[in-house]
């Protein structure tokens, strides 16, 4: 394949006939990586590699025999074609969904979570391979990719616990011949839509607790990002969890989009990612009244107050703002220092961001790996440009790596101000911009003026700073010296425009859950 061809496909991937696709080797081109390529091979020869959507517990083709090319965004090469599916799939999708959920609801909870802790411990036993597969299709660093099965298969664990946990009430009544009882039941059918920056945790920190509260899910991966989903969804029919109770289908975003929202069947939407999309699913699922949770995008501020240990500082703004290389909703996007401490941090940042190795996943020693695909390298380059328009100064970095194909430097931009586009909108890329500021009062008005309202960090010494300017945070998170707080024992999720809902803890089980009032009268 061209070059050009597979830069053009990248940055608008379309379904392809089956016809077409066979011209297109797997694992063929010369130019894809070594490490990369036998990676690919074996994990395809060992069946890890599924190309199917998974509907009822088999493997489908799309309908029409559509297939969508999935790339190595290290080597722009194709890994390989998935099923192209749409509405009618996932309708299946969905009836298949349904049925199983009569079935699944019933079981007791010890059952479920058993289920669930089965799944939990094939995960972990396929740790190496899960890793390798997102690393192939995502390109983070395969350190940070076993590190994200780990965090992902922890929400598995944790729900196959709280499956126990889902108690009711009895309330005092109000009347002397009743007794008033609540009583907590699953929702029903979930649909779960998730995007490619954390191929694993954004889908069972959903689909584990919808399945620990007796719910059955149909997923919905980033096309750029299936394979992840579909050999986690192989593995849980080893587990021994049900066919029909996690279904994959992957393809046209609006036609699975809305076959999800119009089905009845379907009582709840879980989303992960941008808040434009989230949006338009939170009006679609207005339609028929469903549950909706979102977990949408951020704008996290990091404050770095005169008061805070320099190298506590340093260490926890590098760990929030290179992982994934910044492409994570948690990510600090805005980097606020106050003026007494600016330049010495501003230095010792600026010296470590650039030791870090940029490349391929599977190098040894690799932080930061490619951008996702082409526009997102241009949305990076594009507020770069317009930061430097409006006086920022690029102090690290600044531009495209010299590795090629969507690798960009990791950079530092200072003197960055609030009218530009680094400081109003998520950049979700690996460039830090810094802005300064005077007081804690202006810390804080900075850190508030936007609408987003996921995470925020802040480095300080004072006790009494911290538990005021958390108090003030606009947020759903906050780290206090610490740059990475997500953990399946922990809510997350956003205020304002960064979503409904929380995800993760015991409050992650309530979005799965209806609560029924039942009232016992004439009880005299
Ligand atoms: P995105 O474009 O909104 O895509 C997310 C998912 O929605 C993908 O599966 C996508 O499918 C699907 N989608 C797109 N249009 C749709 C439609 N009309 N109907 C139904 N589904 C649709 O976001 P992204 O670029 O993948 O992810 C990055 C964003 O996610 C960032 O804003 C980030 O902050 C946010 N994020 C938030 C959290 C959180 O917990 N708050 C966590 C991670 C990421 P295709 O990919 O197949 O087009």
């Amino acid at each position: 394949m061209s070059p050009l061809l597979t830069q053009l496909q990248r940055s608008s991937p379309t379904c392809l006939s089956s016809a077409t696709c066979i011209s297109v080797a797997i694992f063929s081109h010369h130019q894809m990586s070594t490490n990369a390529r036998s990676v690919a091979s074996r994990l395809s020869s060992s069946g890890f590699i599924r190309t199917q959507g998974f509907i009822g517990g088999k493997w489908v083709d799309a309908y029409d025999g559509k297939t969508i090319e999935v790339y190595n965004p290290a080597t722009g090469e194709v890994i390989t074609n998935v099923a192209c599916m749409g509405g009618r799939e996932t309708k299946d999708a969905i009836t298949s969904a349904h049925n199983t959920f009569l079935s699944w609801s019933k079981l007791t909870a010890a059952e479920r979570s058993r289920c669930l802790r089965k799944w939990f411990d094939l995960i972990m036993a396929n740790k190496e391979e899960l890793g390798q597969l997102m690393t192939l299709e995502q390109g983070k660093p395969l350190d940070e990719a076993m590190g994200e099965v780990t965090y992902g298969a922890s929400y598995i664990e944790f729900y196959a616990e709280e499956a126990k946990r889902v108690y009711g009430d009895i309330i005092p009544a109000a009347l002397p011949d009743r007794r008033l009882f609540v009583m907590k039941q699953p929702v029903g059918v979930v649909g779960a839509i998730t995007p490619w920056n954390f191929p694993l945790a954004m889908i069972t920190r959903k689909v584990a607790p919808a399945l620990a509260c007796g719910c059955t899910v149909v997923i919905k991966p980033s096309e750029l990002t299936p394979l992840t989903a579909l050999a986690a969804a192989e593995l849980s029919i080893q587990a021994g969890i049900p066919p029909g109770a996690v279904n994959v289908v992957m393809g046209s975003a609006s036609d699975i989009g809305e076959a999800l929202l119009a089905s009845p069947q379907v009582r709840k939407i879980t989303f992960t990612g941008s808040t434009t999309v989230g949006k338009k699913l939170m009006a679609g699922a207005a339609e028929t009244v469903k549950k909706v949770s979102l977990e949408l995008g951020g704008n996290a501020p990091c404050i770095i107050f005169d008061d805070a240990d320099l190298d506590v500082a340093l260490k926890g703004t590098m760990a929030t703002k290179f992982r994934n290389s910044g492409q994570t909703c948690v990510c600090a996007n805005r980097i606020l220092v106050q003026e007494g401490i600016y330049d010495k941090f501003s230095i010792a940042f600026s010296k470590a961001v650039e030791s870090m190795k940029v490349g391929d996943g599977f190098v040894e020693g690799v932080a930061q790996g490619p951008i996702i695909n082409d526009s997102a390298l241009h949305k990076v380059e594009s507020f770069v440009q317009d930061a430097i328009s409006k006086g920022a100064k690029v102090l690290i970095g600044g531009k495209r790596h010299s590795l090629g194909m969507t690798f960009y430097e990791p950079t530092v931009i200072g003197d960055v101000k609030s009218e530009m586009l680094l400081a109003r909108e998520e950049v979700f890329g690996p460039v830090a911009p810094l802005m300064k500021f005077k007081t804690e009062e202006e810390a804080i008005h900075i850190a508030n003026d936007t609408n987003a309202g996921l995470a925020a960090y802040m480095f300080t010494t004072s006790i009494k700073r911290s538990w005021r300017v958390s108090e003030a945070l606009e947020y759903g998170l906050v780290g206090i010296n610490e740059g990475q707080i997500s953990t399946e024992v922990a809510p997350f999720g956003g205020m304002k425009q960064s979503g409904l809902g929380r995800e993760g803890s015991k409050y992650g089980m309530d979005e799965y859950l209806e609560i029924k009032y039942v009232c016992l009268g004439n009880m005299s």
